[in-house]
């Protein structure tokens, strides 16, 4: 084991991250390429942990490593740390492996002293500079190692400036600073019993400690939390010798970005101030100067930060936000990281990137966040004029989103089922309210922040969300805010984004795909496997998925066209015939309807192919509900007779007794998907002669329709065999002849376990594998989804004992291994079958990452999400290279047929 715990600079690269922290190993990098760095050490991550392990001591054989490198240091900057005649001054950093801004505490001008201080007056000959550089350390480790709050410091520069009636504190005097100096040793006696220590080895060694024990304060550990970064990675100090910007006016110090990290602009972007150390560009005790206004002041200083910028993005070949110090006329570079930038901003410096040949398409590729398309790709209000904004409360996931306003998620269901779009609008939600939260287009909270269960859940499905926003006030039925009142059924808007709550309806507009981000989707289709597929039930939908590069639809769920306003009752009548002929009837009514929906969808993917899910919800999903029923039939009971209510109570009794019989103790598992279709094969036939209508109303066209109609829920093979043979005669009856010009295929979804078990006798009659990985993980879990999120899911994702929500992202061990598996059985009969994941694992990146290397053919993902599909499905592709499980079953049946 290596027992080495400081490194200097010159012994460190950039790949070191992991042991000298992110700042350490650019640090070491900078200095290797010849930056001018001002020379220092990195004490590991290691040392942090053994920090730790040690009950939080820094142990002596560390710091002895410690003092051999200040020793080092010394050496090279002729000067001595302690010594009054030549001072060596230091900053004591933190930096952990993440970039973790502003979390963690550093000290600088560490080593002065009474004594020293005096020293640092005379060689600058400045004695002013040097008093403020000795009460900015008593401050900074005032507060970093004694825990003194910062604002007690504060008051008295505040009182002594007053005092002295002083506006800047560059106006203190050395006199003035010292008369500080003594209020500040004062001070920390005062609050912490203990002296400023004067011997310079005590500093740095407490300092050092200080710096470790930082990694576990609050704000670090919630920023952990929220960002994911792990609580044993620890992090490094870095020990560099000052420069100082603060030396006069020839001086200074400031911040910059490579390039613009909001639009993505190329031009130097920043800040600095002359005359001034560190933290004062950040803390806004005077407001800094546009980096512009530099190549004014110091035309030649300008010049060489425009070009080490420059250098620093080639070397790092990505934009960098970089901290500088000008002392006397000469440029120090202090810190460089990649920079944070906007989503947008992301796109354009990604595409410039390679347009300047410094990366190639798949480097900028492999670049891209693809949280950063989610952000982009949710729909906006379209004007901001004439906005009546009522409240503003968090903006706690992205998107608008404008509806009637319910207050509770039954009703939310209830209206989102009956065609309405809906804000669900409550004091908080709870896990119960999921079903409500799935029905609205968005969700308002009076309570709770970015990280109550309304915005996780409501951030896991993409709908927008406004949290916490305590200005209005819900009562029953109605919420109030600034005298204004809003009742159940009001329009209301919600921008997720802004956090602003809107009265009344506003048009949306849909997102819309930069120049940027079109031709990098263009690369990575050029880069990409595996093919993206969209879930869509409409051609509206199917329109959009298709502009955003939708390759065909993965699942059309034909269901959704039965629950609209002019076909729900027509379904109700079918599910309530008594006897097949008026089932027929029924079921003759509803054939125009679902052709002519198919015939749009046709129209709109013209060429590509589109599958065609037959009816999968048990049929009590279009009846109402049965608590309903009772009550009404209660009502109509006691109502005064009529011939009206006696003719209602009959219709209430014969809906009821309907329920009833088709009550389930567990729909999930009960009579649905491909049992429907075997126990009333006329539905199916109806579907299938709607398909083959529509396929010969297209083609008359002139449309290209690549019809594949897919088998719901099968578990046994006998399944899928009948209800082929249904569809086959079906074609054969309504296209006759055509039949053999019409590349139509029929195929199953895969998602109960036993499918997937034996895939090689179900490829027997399946031209194509859809897993629906919803349901397979459901049956494979043993989870009903509403259920396990709605109790228990929380707590098991919150005791880690999942890592991830299965439902969002694909569960590799086990659901995993059966997709594997039927895939390589289903290809060892049919080297041809086709295979996708339809649902939300589809637009997963994780789970895309998953598909790719399973060899899958497709995923199909909702449209707003193909953007995201297509960059993660060429991210897999550049990760892992092609798939080597398909390639594997093809050989094998190759070798063996
Ligand atoms: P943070 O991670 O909060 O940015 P840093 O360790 O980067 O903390 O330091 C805080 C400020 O002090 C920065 O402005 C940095 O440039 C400055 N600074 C750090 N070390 C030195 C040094 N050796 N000489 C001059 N300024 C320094
Ligand atoms: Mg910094
Ligand atoms: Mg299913």
């Amino acid at each position: 084991m290596n027992n080495q715990r400081v490194y200097h600079f010159q012994e460190g690269n950039a790949g070191m991250r992991e042991l000298l922290g992110g700042k350490g190993a650019n640090l070491a990098e900078m200095t290797n390429a010849g930056l001018p760095v001002p020379p220092g050490f990195t004490v590991t991550t290691d040392a942090c942990r053994e920090f730790y392990e040690k009950g939080g001591q820094l142990t002596d054989e560390i710091f002895n490593e410690i003092k051999q490198a200040v020793r080092l240091l010394e050496q090279k900057k002729r000067q001595e740390f302690g010594n009054p005649d030549r001072p060596l001054l230091v900053s004591v950093r933190s930096g952990s492996v993440n970039s973790m801004p502003g979390m963690m505490d550093t000290i600088l001008n560490l080593g002065l002293n009474d004594k020293t201080v005096q020293g640092l007056a005379q060689s600058t000959e400045n004695a002013k500079f040097a008093f403020d550089s000795y009460r900015r350390l008593i401050q900074m480790f005032g507060n970093v190692v004694f825990g003194v709050e910062g604002i007690y410091f504060e008051n008295l520069l505040h009182s002594l400036k007053e005092k002295y009636g002083l506006e800047q504190d560059r106006d203190v005097s050395e006199e003035q600073w010292r008369e500080l100096i003594g209020q500040y040793k004062s001070l920390i006696l005062e609050k912490t019993r203990r002296e400023f220590p004067q011997d310079v080895y005590v500093q740095l060694n407490l300092a050092v400690e200080a710096v470790f024990r930082s990694w576990n304060n609050q704000r670090a550990k919630v920023y952990r939390k929220v960002h994911q970064i792990p609580d044993h990675q620890g992090t490094a100090v870095n020990i560099q010798s000052m420069v100082f910007g603060n030396l006069g006016n020839d001086s200074g110090t400031g911040v910059v970005f490579t390039r613009n990290p909001s639009t993505g602009e190329k031009s130097l972007f920043g800040e600095y101030l002359i005359n001034a150390q560190g933290e004062d560009v950040v803390s806004g005790v005077r407001t800094p100067m546009p980096i512009r206004q530099l190549e004014m002041e110091m035309p030649e200083v300008y010049a060489q930060l425009l070009a080490t910028a420059q250098r620093l993005e080639q070397h790092y070949k990505d934009m960098q936000d970089i901290e500088f110090t000008v002392e006397k006329g000469r440029l120090f570079i202090l810190q460089t990281r990649n920079g944070k930038r906007t989503a947008q901003a992301a796109m354009k410096i990604a595409v410039d990137l390679v347009r300047e040949n410094v990366l190639t398409p798949g480097e900028a590729i492999r670049r891209i966040e693809v949280s950063h398309l989610d952000q982009l790709l949710h729909r906006a209000i379209d004007t901001e004029a004439a906005l009546e904004v009522l409240a503003t409360g968090l903006p706690a996931s992205p998107g608008a989103a404008t509806g009637q306003v319910v207050f509770d998620a039954d009703t939310a269901e209830e209206w989102g089922r009956s065609g309405k779009r809906v804000i669900l609008v409550s004091m908080e939600t709870t896990p119960e309210d999921i079903h409500g939260v799935l029905a609205a287009e968005g969700v308002l909270t009076s309570r709770g922040g970015m990280t109550s269960h309304a915005a996780v859940v409501a951030r896991g499905m993409g709908k927008p969300c406004v949290c916490g926003c305590e200005d209005i006030r819900i009562q029953s039925g109605l919420f109030t805010v600034d005298g204004q009142m809003i009742r159940e059924g009001d329009w209301i808007s919600i921008d997720g984004a802004s956090g602003r709550v809107i009265r009344g309806e506003v048009s949306l507009k849909d997102p819309e795909i930069s120049e940027e981000l079109s031709e990098l989707l263009a690369w990575a289709d050029s880069i990409r496997k595996l093919k993206i597929f969209t879930n869509a039930d409409n051609p509206e939908d199917s329109a959009k998925a298709r502009e955003f590069g939708a390759e065909g639809i993965g699942l059309c769920r034909t269901e959704h066209m039965f629950f609209g306003a002019d076909r729900l009752s027509v379904v109700q009548e079918m599910i309530l015939s008594d006897t097949l002929d008026e089932r027929r009837i029924a079921l003759n009514k509803l054939l125009p309807f679902q052709q002519g929906d198919f015939e749009g969808i046709f129209r709109a993917m013209n060429g590509l192919p589109v599958t065609i899910r037959l009816l999968d919800p048990p049929l009590h999903e279009f009846l109402p509900d049965m608590e309903e029923l009772i009550q009404q039939s209660v009502e109509l009971k006691y109502a005064q007779k009529t011939e009206e209510t006696v003719k209602e109570l009959e219709r209430v009794e014969q809906l009821l007794r309907k329920v009833r019989n088709l009550h389930e103790f567990n729909p999930m598992l009960g009579q649905r998907g491909c049992r429907l279709g075997i126990l009333f094969p006329e539905i199916y036939e109806m579907q299938a002669e709607a398909i083959f209508r529509a396929i010969l109303t297209c083609r008359g066209e002139g449309i290209e329709v690549l019809p594949e109609i897919m088998i719901p829920l099968v578990g046994h093979e006998k399944e899928l065999k009948l209800m082929r043979e249904l569809v086959e005669r079906k074609a054969e009856e309504v296209l006759g002849e055509e039949k053999e010009a019409i590349p139509y295929k029929i195929g199953t979804m895969i998602e109960v376990p036993r499918a997937a078990l034996t895939a090689s006798k179900i490829a027997q009659h399946a031209d194509f594998f859809s897993f629906g990985t919803n349901d397979l993980t459901q049956m494979t879990f043993g989870y009903s989804r509403d259920d396990a999120e709605g109790k228990f899911l929380t707590h098991y994702l919150e005791d880690e004992l999942l890592s991830t929500n299965p439902f969002q992202v694909l569960d590799e061990d086990g659901v995993g291994m059966l997709i594997d598996w039927a895939v390589k059985q289903g290809r060892s009969v049919k080297p041809e079958l086709k295979t996708g994941v339809c649902g939300e694992h589809g637009g997963d990146k994780q789970s895309i990452f998953f598909c790719h290397k399973t060899g899958l053919d497709y995923v199909s993902c909702s449209p707003y999400r193909v953007p995201l599909a297509r960059i993660a499905a060429a991210q897999a592709q550049l990760e892992f290279g092609s798939a080597s499980t398909a390639a594997n079953g093809r050989n094998k049946v190759a070798t063996t047929s």
